[in-house]
């Protein structure tokens, strides 16, 4: 339990029993009933025993998590806890995969607002700064939300290319491990504190379970989607007075939708034409399936691990040149497919180091 927690309640008893002194004496005597009396007096008897267990409820549970058979359950799972953690930071890692590819800086200038209307609401503010944000006319503001892949592609210089395409068929593929992750993670953690129900007091684990997931040394798993990017079509009038803003957030859903508008724009190169294939949420599945939803590298599946994160990677590096075909795919575990990501990464960096190109640029994003 938090510090600020017990506090919070010590004060709330005090103050509570200053309250019920005062009002049982003004009421008593306005009243000057017997009954009225005896009836006000219970409810803030029964009141104040509250209190009281609220307070030693908070002592026991501090004693409790402060012991030594506490920390003996806690030591036997140590191991699955160090697992569990481990996987929710490769997923935080790869929500970072869009972040973590747009190389372009354009630059930062000054901006002064000297308006004396409404531009210093504070929503505008917060989107002025934001790179994503792109100020415009209202027609602009309208057809964006008619056609979204059209005018974030023209207005954030998204170049429709094959490049553009591989980028986001990574981001979308990222993102979809992220998400399933997540529950898989929430499962696991829920397997190994129901492998320790029974040495855990009832109380503790039916009215404190987020603090005993906390106490156990657990990270806290984030289920929000704020890292999905998404860009912003501002319009504001010359006095600042009407103001229309058009949001687009690339979740899973618009990734998938995106890969087929940039598949569609692009005449794809005549050596790999026909064969190329498009990395959408149902290819992922596609390829896990034909693979019974095994790693191909170390063998551990699904059967032996139930809520074991899967992966889909591309054998030939997309940075290698790689291509997007059901030949070039392949189900990894999480942990045999980031080993290989590092261990990419590291031939990058050498090659640099001896003086090459690195293998390959994401511009304009
Ligand atoms: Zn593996």
């Amino acid at each position: 339990m938090k510090k600020n927690h017990l506090q919070l309640v010590i004060t709330v008893f005090f103050i509570s029993l200053f309250i019920i002194v005062l009002i049982t004496y003004s009421l008593a005597n306005f009243f000057r009933d017997i009954i009225a009396v005896t009836i006000i007096k219970v409810i803030l008897t029964l009141f104040v025993f509250f209190i009281i267990f609220m307070l030693l409820w908070e002592i026991y549970i501090f004693l409790y998590f402060k012991s030594n058979k506490f920390k003996n359950i806690k030591e036997s799972i140590k191991i699955f806890i160090y697992k569990c953690n481990e996987l929710n930071q490769h997923i935080e890692e790869l929500k970072n995969s869009y972040i973590n590819i747009k190389a372009i800086d354009y630059g930062q200038a000054n901006y002064t607002d000297k308006s004396i209307y409404n531009y210093k609401r504070p929503e505008f503010i917060k989107l002025r700064d934001s790179k994503n944000v792109y100020n415009c006319s209202l027609s602009v503001c309208t057809n964006a939300k008619q056609q979204p892949f059209k005018y974030i592609c023209k207005y954030f210089n998204i170049k429709t290319n094959e490049e553009t395409l591989s980028m986001f068929e990574r981001v979308l593929n990222d993102f979809s491990a992220a998400e399933q992750g997540k529950y898989l993670l929430k499962n696991e953690r829920d397997n190994i504190i129901k492998s320790i129900n029974g040495k855990i007091p009832y109380a503790i684990r039916k009215f404190e379970k987020n603090n005993l997931i906390k106490k156990l040394g657990f990270t806290e798993i984030d289920f929000s989607h704020l890292y999905f990017p998404d860009f912003c079509f501002k319009y504001v009038s010359a006095g600042g007075k009407s103001s229309m803003i058009c949001n687009f957030v690339f979740n899973i859903e618009n990734l998938n939708k995106f890969i087929l508008y940039l598949a569609d724009l692009i005449k794809f190169k005549k050596s790999i034409a026909g064969q190329r294939a498009l990395m959408t949420s149902e290819l992922r599945e596609k390829i896990k399936y034909r693979d019974k939803y095994t790693c191909q590298n170390c063998g551990l599946s699904i059967q032996q691990e139930p809520n074991l994160l899967l992966e889909i990677d591309h054998i030939i590096p997309l940075a290698k040149n790689g291509v997007t075909t059901e030949e070039n795919l392949q189900t990894l575990c999480w942990r045999c497919n980031r080993s290989k990501g590092a261990k990419i990464g590291d031939d990058i960096n050498n090659k640099i180091c001896n003086g090459q190109t690195a293998l390959h640029e994401v511009k304009d994003i």
